[in-house]
């Protein structure tokens, strides 16, 4: 899976791609995560990539030049997916479809992710229009960016791809593997602290009554 990042931002990412999951998926050849500042997509000397909204009202509106540019360089690398359907281009913004386990799972469906963060008021919405496949949120809040969110997209579709989790069933016993479905709770040693029980059954070694007290402690909501 190849995830293509644009962004003002690019310097954001390193820490948080750099560690566990994320890092060994890299590093084992599951995912490639580039990033592309959208300054390099300009035309004028100040690398702008911004300007005011038509209108008027309040902040700055990300223009959809840069962005065309941007996107097409992605889409035209030498290296790159040949497969159209095989790539998806998604906005991030507040006002977008909200983001769920179900979304995670049929993005890792595809070869390439291509995902552009606004910033300031959000951006020019021509490039909702014509450039891109869909329009993510993922939450009912306003971040600063996209940045957060396209980490979001990365994280929760990378640990879904084969072989990236230690135990493969990990992905499939999880919270939302299932409509609806919520992890029963777990518990570590010791079995008491601060006067705090692990329950009974779990210390008990009988695998049937392990598994009924579990399915009766996970959730259907
Ligand atoms: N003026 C916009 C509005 O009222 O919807 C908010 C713009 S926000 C400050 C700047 C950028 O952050 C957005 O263009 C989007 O890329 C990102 N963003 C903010 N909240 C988000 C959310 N809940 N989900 C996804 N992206 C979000």
């Amino acid at each position: 899976m190849k995830f293509d990042i644009v962004t003002i931002f690019p310097d954001i990412f390193a820490s948080y791609f750099g560690e566990s999951i994320i890092k060994r998926a890299k590093q084992a050849g599951a995912i490639e995560i580039e990033t592309h500042n959208l300054r390099d997509f300009t035309a004028d000397k100040h690398r702008n990539i911004d300007d005011t909204p038509y209108g008027g009202g309040a902040g700055m509106v990300m223009r959809v030049e840069p962005i065309f540019n941007c996107v097409n360089a992605i889409k035209n690398q030498e290296s790159g997916i040949k497969n159209q359907e095989k790539i998806r281009v998604i906005l991030f913004s507040a006002k977008g479809k909200r983001f769920t386990q179900a979304d995670a799972h049929r993005l890792a469906g595809y070869d390439q992710i291509i995902m552009i963060c606004g910033r300031y008021e959000g951006v020019d919405e021509r490039v909702a229009e014509n450039l891109i496949d869909e329009e993510i949120s993922i939450g009912d809040y306003v971040l600063t960016g996209g940045e957060i969110p396209a980490m979001v997209v990365v994280d929760s579709v990378t640990r879904l791809l084969p072989g990236v989790l230690g135990n493969d069933q990990s992905a499939v016993e999880e919270s939302h593997s299932e409509e609806g479905y919520l992890e029963y709770p777990q518990y570590s040693k010791p079995e008491e602290f601060e006067g705090w029980k692990v329950p009974d059954v779990l210390l008990s070694g009988n695998h049937g009554e392990i598994e009924k007290w579990r399915r009766k402690h996970s959730k259907q909501n």
